[in-house]
């Protein structure tokens, strides 16, 4: 605590340095919440930025995968298991539910999830999928856990090197 004031009484005897760790606080609050806004709320359009975040898996992803999946978009569809998006190994193929897809992070997170599923399929052909879902349903299948877990590590830096589209 003694030192949590003293840190705060050094801070407050230089305004420049208060001025500068306050915009750094601003600007880092205004970045993470950039992510949250929808497509409604920017200038840039929900098919256009997912074009860019698959350009971006293609580029970060292509040791593992080196053939660009293309995106199938739905606006208005009622999914099983309240999904976002699908893969289907047979066409390649990402599709994109827009009405679960509303906001820039979920645009992000659902084709960085997608991808991994054409990682996966070019691995071992999906093989197991069917197997897992009926053993241990659709959340708890170790692909879709694999696929949630790829979006969660790469997602951050996704959004950070694409911010300049709607930031
Ligand atoms: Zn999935």
């Amino acid at each position: 605590m003694q030192a949590i004031s003293e840190l705060i009484s050094y801070v407050m005897q230089k305004p420049l340095l208060a001025i500068g760790l306050i915009a750094i606080l601003l600007f880092w609050l205004l970045e993470e919440d950039a992510s949250a806004l929808t497509f409604s709320q920017v200038t840039v359009r929900a098919e256009d930025y997912a074009q860019s975040v698959l350009l971006w898996c293609a580029l970060t992803f292509k040791e593992e995968y080196n053939n660009k999946p293309s995106i199938v978009f739905y606006k208005n569809r009622k999914t099983k298991d309240n999904r976002y998006g699908e893969y289907h190994g047979s066409t390649n193929e990402i599709r994109i539910f827009l009405n679960k897809n509303t906001t820039i992070q979920d645009i992000t997170d659902t084709i960085i999830h997608e991808f991994a599923h054409a990682i996966q399929h070019a691995k071992d052909g999906l093989k197991n999928y069917d197997r897992y879902t009926r053993q241990y349903g659709y959340q708890k299948n170790p692909y879709e856990k694999e696929a949630r877990a790829l979006a969660e590590k790469y997602a951050p830096k996704c959004l950070k090197d694409l911010n300049y589209l709607y930031a």
